[in-house]
C-alpha cells in the first residue's frame, strides 16, 4: 500500500537535503555570515533512508542543500541510489500494447539534483554517469554583475553558465534554471530570462518568493506573482499555457513560435498543496512533511537507537499522516517555519 496522508494524498517525491553548507550566499535566502548550523550525515544513512522510503512508494528523489555538490562522494551515492527500485511492477510500453502475457520489470527511480550549478561543469558527465535523470539549476540573473550583487561570490556566474552547458551536453533532460524573483531587485530578468530559455534551450521556471530567508525580510509586496511574470512576459512574446502533471508544481507555457519553454511556481499567489506529494528529509535527519513546517521528526534519532526498517517504516508512516493540509501564507495565523529554506532543502 503506496505511502498516503490523512488527505488522501499520494507521497511519492523525497527531496534529501545532504548539506546545509552553501557556497553562495544568495541576498534572499541567507544572512551572509552563517555556514552550516545542523551539519550532515555519512551518505549511508541517507542510502538507508531512501531505501526504506522507496520501498513504501517513494518514486522519485530530488538531492538538494545547502549546496549539494559541495559533498564529496555526491556521484557514488547517485550510483547508489540508481540500484533501489521503485515498488510496483510495470509492463515495458512497448511490451504493455501486446497485452497482459508482457513481462512485468520494476521502474527506474527518477534521480534529480537541485543545484546553483557552481561545480556543475565537471559533475554533470559523472553524474549522469552514475544514474542522475536530471537536473535543476538556480539561477537569479542573466546579467553577470547583478548575478554577483545577487550571491555575493565574484565571478560565479561564468561557472554556472559552464555548468548548464555540461549538464545539457551529457544529456541532464529535462533541465531547467529556477529564479526567485523579488520586487525592486531582478523584477527586470523576466525578458532577459525568456529570451535565455530559447537562446540556451533550457526550461526556465520563475519561482514566487517565499517567507524562509534567513534575513525576515519577506512582505506580500516582495513578490512578483505570476500573473505579472506572465504579463511581462508577453511584452516581449506571446505565451502559450500547456498543460502540466497534477501533482507538478510549476504551470508551463510556451511562446507562440513554439520555441522556448518557462514555468512559473506560483506557491504564494496560486498555492498547490492540495496536491502536494513532497516529503523532505533534512541534512541531519530530520523528517519534514511541508516547507512550512513548525517542527520536525527525528527520523535519524530511530536509527540511532537501533530501529529496524520496520520500525523505521512505522515512524515515516506515522509522521505522514500529520501532514500539513496546506500553507498559510499571508494569512493573519501564519507561523514562519521551524527552519530557513537553506537548512531544511529547497
Ligand atoms: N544550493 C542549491 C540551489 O541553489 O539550487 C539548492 C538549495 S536552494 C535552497 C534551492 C532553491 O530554493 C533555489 O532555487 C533557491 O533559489 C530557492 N529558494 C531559496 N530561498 C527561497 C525563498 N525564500 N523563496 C523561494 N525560493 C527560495
Amino acid at each position: 500500500m503506496p505511502l498516503h496522508d490523512k488527505f488522501g494524498r499520494a507521497i511519492t517525491d523525497l527531496r534529501i537535503s545532504i548539506t546545509d553548507r552553501c557556497n553562495y550566499k544568495c541576498v534572499y535566502c541567507r544572512t551572509g555570515n552563517e555556514g552550516a548550523l545542523y551539519g550532515d550525515l555519512p551518505f549511508e544513512d541517507y542510502l538507508r533512508m531512501a531505501r526504506v522510503l522507496v520501498g513504501m512508494g517513494i518514486t522519485k528523489i530530488r538531492l538538494t542543500g545547502g549546496e549539494p555538490l559541495l559533498r564529496k562522494g555526491v556521484v557514488e551515492f547517485v550510483q547508489n541510489l540508481a540500484n533501489l527500485r521503485p515498488q510496483g511492477l510495470k509492463p515495458r510500453p512497448e511490451e504493455a500494447v501486446r497485452g497482459a502475457e508482457a513481462p512485468l520489470f520494476h521502474e527506474q527511480l527518477d534521480i534529480a539534483l537541485t543545484t546553483n550549478g557552481h561545480l556543475l561543469a565537471d559533475l554533470a558527465q559523472p553524474l549522469k554517469d552514475a544514474g542522475l535523470s536530471r537536473v535543476t539549476v538556480s539561477m537569479d540573473a542573466v546579467d553577470p554583475d547583478r548575478f554577483t550583487r545577487i550571491t555575493r561570490v565574484p565571478g560565479g556566474f561564468d561557472h554556472v553558465l559552464a555548468g548548464i552547458r555540461a549538464a545539457r551536453r551529457a544529456g541532464l533532460w529535462p533541465l531547467k534554471v529556477n529564479c526567485v524573483l523579488m520586487r525592486g531587485f531582478n523584477e527586470d530578468q523576466v525578458i532577459p530570462f525568456g529570451m535565455f530559455a530559447r537562446e540556451e534551450g533550457v526550461i526556465v521556471r520563475f519561482i514566487e518568493f517565499m517567507p524562509l530567508e534567513e534575513d525576515r525580510v519577506w512582505s506580500p509586496s516582495t513578490v512578483v506573482t505570476l500573473d505579472e511574470i506572465v504579463a511581462r512576459m508577453a511584452e516581449y512574446r506571446p505565451l502559450v499555457e500547456i498543460p502540466h502533471g497534477r501533482s507538478e508544481t510549476a504551470r508551463r507555457y510556451r511562446f507562440d513560435d513554439g520555441i522556448g519553454e518557462i514555468g512559473i511556481i506560483a506557491p504564494v499567489s496560486h498555492p498547490f498543496c492540495g496536491h502536494c506529494s513532497r516529503i523532505r528529509i533534512t541534512s541531519d535527519g530530520k523528517l519534514r512533511t511541508c516547507l512550512f513546517s513548525v517542527w520536525d521528526h527525528d527520523l535519524y534519532g530511530q536509527m540511532r537507537r537501533a530501529a529496524s526498517d520496520e520500525e523505521l517504516a512505522e515512524f515515516i508512516r506515522s509522521v505522514v499522516m500529520k501532514k500539513e493540509e496546506r500553507h498559510h501564507i499571508g494569512e493573519p495565523d501564519f507561523v514562519p517555519a521551524s527552519r530557513t529554506m537553506v537548512h531544511i532543502g529547497g
